[in-house]
């Protein structure tokens, strides 16, 4: 399996694919917030130095990403391939990126694009309720991703609730903010060929599965 990257604005859907990916190709799902957010529970240097910059939103510095990035691409199980969530975020970190795996020998690999429209996208942030425990995202709006008995997780039973940051004002900054970091990197990724785009609309995330598959058994 080749090394994926994973872009995508908020709500498009991308941690229920990396999820199914990760499960049928037998690769990890590495996301660089969940990378920064275990230094944080664990209290490291690191993890003290960046609690600011996660509780306001604002980019961790590259030195850092870069160095966790790198000691959780060089174990084993990245061996057959990954896929990568939240990382490059820009330009300035496509290069970095790329100039860590030419350290590693390895190749960028393929970049999935999961584009969604604001309006949508808004819908779907307003309609999603997440377990609090377990951290599985739900949408009510969206077949397949609906729980199977209201208002209760299907994992560990828990009660479900929205997200305090999904809120329309805070959908609205992210989705600007986004798109504005993001437009250089899909740019840069098509001018090498290695961008595809899926279109998200509506589709349930099992018909979004299989474009992605299409894409990847390719
Ligand atoms: P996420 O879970 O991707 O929404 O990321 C949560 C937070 O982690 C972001 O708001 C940033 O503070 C930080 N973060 C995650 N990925 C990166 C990255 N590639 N570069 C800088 N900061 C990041």
């Amino acid at each position: 399996m080749k090394n994926i990257i994973f872009v995508a604005p908020p709500a498009a859907g991308k941690g229920t694919q990396a999820k199914l990916v990760s499960e049928e190709y037998n690769i990890p799902h590495i996301s660089t917030g969940d990378l920064l957010r275990e230094e944080i529970n664990k209290s490291t240097e690191i993890g003290l130095s960046i609690k600011k910059d996660l509780e306001s939103g604002a980019l961790v510095s590259d030195e850092i990403i870069t160095k966790l990035l790198k000691n959780r691409l060089i174990k084993p199980d990245c061996q057959n391939g990954f896929i990568l969530d939240g990382y490059p975020r820009n330009r300035q970190q496509a290069k970095l990126y790329s100039d860590l795996l030419q350290e590693l020998n390895r190749e960028v690999g393929i970049v999935i694009y999961f584009n969604i429209d604001k309006e949508t996208a808004l819908k779907r942030t307003l309609s999603r309720i997440t377990c609090p425990y377990c951290g599985r995202s739900y949408n009510l709006t969206v077949e397949g991703l609906k729980p199977q008995k209201a208002n209760i997780c299907d994992t560990c039973k828990h009660e479900l609730k929205a997200r305090t940051d999904d809120t329309e004002e805070i959908f609205l900054k992210r989705f600007d903010t986004y798109l504005e970091s993001t437009k250089d990197l899909i740019e840069y990724y098509k001018s090498k060929g290695l961008l595809h785009q899926i279109d998200v609309e509506n589709k349930e995330a099992s018909l979004i599965f299989e474009e992605v598959k299409e894409i990847l058994n390719d």
